[in-house]
């Protein structure tokens, strides 16, 4: 690891300019980023700690979820209004790492981890997301766990978070604050970037920019929700695959559909066209097979993963039935 110092800002104003200066990097729970540091992935020369910013608070009202950004998974998790009103975001951060883990990450840290795939994550190989214009093992390689949807010429990586998919499922918005106190507010949809030819760059924050806070409107959809994750083994393990459904029924009629995916795409992944496809329709078998079908439109497996575009059908069947039922 590369030696590196410590700053630990009393307020946001004074953490933001100092990481907007190049080589700093923000540390909130340092789950991700300490990792990557002992790899020398990331290798800041300042880390700015936000451990004393106020942005723990959790905030359910009549109209929205305002999620402080750095507020833990496990407080977020537990708290009784996420389980009742919004049990997709409880049940994918019950699916994500380990109690121990979800203890120290934060929601924002979540939005911001880095891809989990092995040539990234090496510094021995070349990784065009690492080391820009270096090259992209891994599209001849191993590719078994990267995306189908969404991926370039120069990057194949999916986007690793669950919590993200429940939350771009939910049309969740970000609250951003740069210099000199500017605020403004992001879509989750549109905070990640497609890898393009510059897949180093992943997201539309700008220097030194903080997450604050992350604010999910209510909806009669978000209340009948939930999370299905299939992964290699049943704990402590990324999706292979992952489903966010969201429904609003009238007497069985779907009314309201809102989907996104995981696993499959270099970032979170909303189906519009599945949404689409399944409003107006009943709820049931014949209606969830046709919309799932509509699920890998565009999708562009690797030698090792076109084993996803059945398994995403399969597992949004799933989800559809057991948030139906
Ligand atoms: C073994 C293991 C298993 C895991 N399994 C899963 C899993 O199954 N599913 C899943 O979704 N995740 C999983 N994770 C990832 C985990 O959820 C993330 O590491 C965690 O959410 C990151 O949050 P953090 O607060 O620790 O971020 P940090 O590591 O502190 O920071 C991550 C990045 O975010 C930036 N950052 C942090 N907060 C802010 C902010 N407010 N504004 C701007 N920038 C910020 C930092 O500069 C850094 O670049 C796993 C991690 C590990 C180590
Ligand atoms: S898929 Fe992306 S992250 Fe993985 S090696 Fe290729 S460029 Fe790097």
């Amino acid at each position: 690891m590369q030696s590196f110092s410590y700053l630990r800002p009393a307020d946001a104003d004074a953490a933001i300019a100092a990481a907007a200066q190049p080589g700093k990097k923000y540390i909130a729970g340092g789950t991700d980023l300490m990792q990557l540091m002992k790899d020398d992935v990331e290798r800041p020369a300042q880390i700015v700690d936000l451990d004393a910013l106020p942005y723990t608070k959790i905030e359910a009202g009549p109209d929205a979820l305002r999620l402080g950004a750095l507020a833990t998974m496990s407080d977020v998790a537990a708290h009784p209004e996420v389980a009742r009103k919004y049990p997709v975001i409880a049940q994918a951060l019950l699916a994500s790492a380990s109690p121990q883990l979800r203890n120290m990450a934060t929601m924002g840290g979540n939005m911001l981890q880095r891809t989990r795939c092995g040539y990234f994550r090496d510094t021995g190989f070349a990784c065009n997301k690492r080391e820009p214009g270096s090259g992209c093992p891994a599209i001849h390689g191993q590719n078994r766990l990267l995306a189908i949807l969404g991926g370039s010429g120069h990057c194949i990586a999916t986007h690793p978070s669950d919590l993200a998919v429940a939350l771009v499922a939910l049309d969740t918005v970000l609250e951003l604050r740069g210099a000199n106190g500017a605020t403004r507010q992001v879509a989750l949809g549109d905070f990640h970037k497609l890898p393009g030819d510059t897949p180093h760059i992943e997201t539309v924050l700008q220097p030194g920019e903080l997450i604050t806070a992350l604010v999910v409107p209510a909806s009669a959809a978000a209340r009948r929700s939930g999370y299905l994750k299939v992964r290699d083994r049943a704990s402590f393990e990324f999706a292979l695959v992952s489903a966010a459904v969201a429904l609003d029924l009238d007497g069985g009629v779907i009314r309201d559909a809102r989907i996104a995916m995981g696993g499959v795409g270099t970032k979170p992944w909303r189906l519009p066209a599945v949404e689409g496809a399944l409003r107006g329709h009943q709820a049931g078998d014949v209606a969830f097979a046709a919309a799932a079908a509509q699920a890998p439109e565009g999708a562009m497996p690797a030698v090792q993963n076109a084993f996803k575009v059945k398994l995403m059908q399969k597992t949004l069947v799933r989800a559809l039935r057991t948030v139906a039922a």
